[in-house]
């Protein structure tokens, strides 16, 4: 499942390529007609993400309301101008795909408007310049700013927003919880957009025990883990990844201190996925569990407190 920095950037993609267009709504697979219907011909005044959930605003005061799920993505495809900042060298990521036509040797193809669609799209937004297709989401539905607000009010903070107040709330809700660190972390009511990958890297980064009731840890730790959350996360908005090793632990082709060098995929977590593998920094195997139906990696040795 896409976590929160990949629904960020699809956010921003949609406020680079289609805020303040009239836009052509529509549901090609036919489940979502009736909601396409009321958004069809309005303007795209907003994108905004809120962990999981995007809510695309429209000027006439209705949102699309999608949260991608399990299975959930998009498809964004256009002309040469149809590019979001976002996408530059990074065109292909969870829930987020672009299939852009550059044409042949001769120069790019002109775009004379989306293709047929391929398969169950639920809703196609076109412009003038290109489209997007989205498939498999949990939730896809048109909502009044009120209906927007109450499915916000369900939430947590979100540290890739990381309003005023955020970091106290979310402070105050853990030292309430008797709920292990670990579970905290994945309910969207505590904080909004983590999910497993960068779960397992934060306590591990914080060296925080997984099991640790959220009631026992400081409020200084709690604020250090909001603090790094969001660090981490914005890194991930950056790079469309989630990297959450330093440098030092690059060693692969083109790792380095240099700028804009990123690690070898199988560098870029402590201990996510790395079960059976030795700790990045003290050498005891990490260790894979369940907790709450979800596998949960640490490393039994650095994460005790
Ligand atoms: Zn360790």
């Amino acid at each position: 499942m896409p976590e929160g920095h990949s629904v960020h950037r699809l956010a921003r993609q949609f406020g680079d390529v289609f805020a303040g267009e009239r836009l052509a709504v529509s549901s090609p697979q036919g489940r979502f007609a009736q909601g396409a219907a009321l958004l069809d011909g309005h303007t795209l005044v907003g994108s905004v993400a809120h962990g999981k959930h995007l809510f695309l605003e429209f000027g006439h005061g209705l949102l699309l309301h999608v949260h991608l799920g399990l299975y959930g993505a998009w498809d964004f495809g256009g002309d040469d101008t149809f590019r979001g900042a976002s996408s530059i060298g990074a065109p292909r990521k969870v829930g987020e795909r672009e299939v852009y036509d550059d044409g042949d040797a001769a120069g790019p193809a002109a775009y004379v408007g989306p293709p047929a669609p391929v398969g169950a799209v639920r809703v196609r937004l076109a412009g003038v310049h290109g489209w997007a297709d989205l498939r498999g989401a949990t939730t896809c539905e048109a909502i009044t700013d009120v209906e927007a607000a109450a499915v916000l009010a369900r939430l947590g903070p979100d540290p890739l927003r990381n309003l005023s107040g955020d970091r106290d709330a979310f402070t105050a809700t853990v030292a309430g919880k008797r709920t292990p660190l670990a579970a905290l972390l994945m309910d969207q009511k505590v904080i909004a957009g983590v999910g497993n990958v960068y779960r397992a890297e934060l306590l591990f980064r914080q060296r925080l025990n997984p099991w640790l009731p959220g009631a026992e840890l400081s409020p200084d730790a709690a604020r250090r883990l909001w603090d790094d959350t969001a660090a981490m996360m914005s890194d991930g908005v950056r790079d469309g990844r989630i990297i959450t090793t330093t440098p030092q632990y690059w060693n692969g082709a083109g790792a380095g201190e240099a700028r804009g060098v990123l690690p070898a995929p199988e560098e870029a977590h402590f201990v996510y996925r790395r079960h059976g593998l030795d700790c990045r920094d003290c050498g005891t195997p990490v260790a894979l569990t369940e907790l709450g139906a979800r596998k949960l990696y640490w490393c039994p040795a650095c994460q005790q407190a």
